[in-house]
């Protein structure tokens, strides 16, 4: 019999609520994402946020750098709700937060969360009193904050005086750990600060982002051992492409089957002219694959060899997959429990009929020399058998009957 590796369980965590969003204690691990469209330009970051939102982002953080972006925040804001969509905004703040959130108290208002960056939220003796300041705003409108130290932007006060400690230590440690404490000891430092000033744990949630994934499980371990705040795990700049996606997936995948982790982030570079989206659909499918979370029926498909001469079966893959993503919001709110669909698509006889059973529908298209028929199993048994030229309607005619009758209409 197969043993099941489940993930360990969730490191315990003070819950936090951002908007109406629950981060931390027993909730799930929440998806998150970022724009990047210029934020005073409330127009374009309001669809981009919509966009995004659509997709599954559970909370979307803009950047607010200047006062146009502050002054923008507001109407993004209102667009958001006159579209009906109330996904909670996230402010993210370096260097001047803390003027930004007390000129433009509207911007204040409409954030649900603020970002602080301790390495670089104020320097010398600036600091202190810039932290301060964001903390009490954070207070007056009861909002919570992440404080969110980053490798590339590491607190240089903090570096120094543990340089110095390293160097007293009779086996000092090498200059990767000496980082890594100073990235831990800025967010837990800052957070005890935040404690000070009167802001309850309940509104406190960390990150200790690097951009190396040994770096990163390295970290988050430690961090997750030494408090119980909910953190926000990502890793930083991942990079393009299948490389921002494995290198995030190797990382957060440790954190999170060691149960490390309330809130994640997929943070890639989008190719020229790609969607946005695909960090949220990446983040989606890590925590669905890993059996954390569900969002959308997921297709199993084979990889295909030689044993598949014609795109037939690569078409269907793809076709069955879009179909599903694309029926996921009117079926999320038609439907309970749909997104625990499973399907299979196939490519011969080798493998097709046995994964096929192990799915709710699946279907084994013919391989090079079989007969052209293709076999439609549902609920582990051979229910029909397609032919002809038109597989892929009928098939996802299929999953639709399906849907209907398996799954009970909310409501109902
Ligand atoms: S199921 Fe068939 S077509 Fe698919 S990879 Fe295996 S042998 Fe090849």
């Amino acid at each position: 019999m197969i043993q099941h590796v489940r993930p360990a369980a969730r490191r315990p965590s003070v819950a936090v609520r951002v908007g109406q969003v629950s981060v931390g204690g027993d909730a799930p691990v929440v998806v998150q994402s970022m724009t990047n469209t210029d934020t005073a330009d409330a127009v374009a970051t309001a669809k981009q946020v919509a966009d995004l939102a659509r997709a599954g982002s559970e909370l979307v953080r803009i950047t607010v750098n200047t006062p146009e972006a502050a002054a923008a925040v507001p109407r993004i804001r209102e667009r958001l709700d006159m579209m009906g969509v109330d996904v909670p905004l996230i402010g993210d703040f370096h260097y001047n937060g803390h003027q930004l959130l007390a000129r433009e108290p509207a911007c204040a208002e409409a954030l649900a969360k603020y970002r602080i960056n301790p390495g670089n939220v104020g320097f010398g003796k600036k600091k202190d009193t810039q932290f301060a300041a964001i903390v009490d705003i954070a207070q007056r409108y009861a909002r919570p904050v992440r404080i969110g130290a980053n490798w590339g932007s590491l607190d240089q006060a903090m570096v120094a005086t543990l340089m110095d400690e390293n160097h007293a230590r009779a086996e000092p440690w090498d200059a990767a750990h000496v980082a890594r404490e100073a990235l831990i000891r800025s967010a837990l430092d800052s957070a005890l600060r935040a404690e000070e000033l009167g802001m309850p744990r309940e509104r406190i949630i960390l990150s200790c982002k690097v951009s190396g994934v040994q770096e990163l499980i390295a970290v988050y371990r430690d961090l997750g051992a030494r408090c119980d705040y909910a953190l926000h795990l990502g890793l930083t700049e991942a990079g393009m492409g299948s490389k921002g996606i494995v290198a995030s997936a190797a990382a957060l995948s440790v954190l999170l089957q060691e149960g490390i982790g309330d809130t994640i982030r997929i943070s890639l570079t989008p190719e020229p002219g790609e969607s946005r989206t695909r960090e949220v659909i990446v983040a989606q499918e890590l925590l669905q694959t890993m059996g954390l979370r569900a969002f959308t029926p997921l297709v199993t498909a084979c990889p295909g060899c030689g044993r598949t001469t014609s795109t037939l079966f690569q078409e269907l893959a793809k076709t069955v997959q879009e179909h599903v993503r694309a029926k996921m919001p009117e079926w999320r709110i038609k439907y309970d429990g749909v997104e625990n669909l499973t399907l299979a698509v196939m490519g011969c006889v080798v493998n097709g009929p046995g994964e096929s059973k192990h799915a709710d529908i699946g279907i084994s298209l013919p391989g090079t020399g079989e007969a052209p028929a293709a076999p439609v199993f549902i609920d582990g048994q051979k229910a029909q058998t397609l032919r002809g030229e038109h597989i892929a309607q009928e098939f996802v005619a299929i999953v639709e009957d399906y849907v209907a009758k398996k799954y009970a209409a909310r409501g109902a």
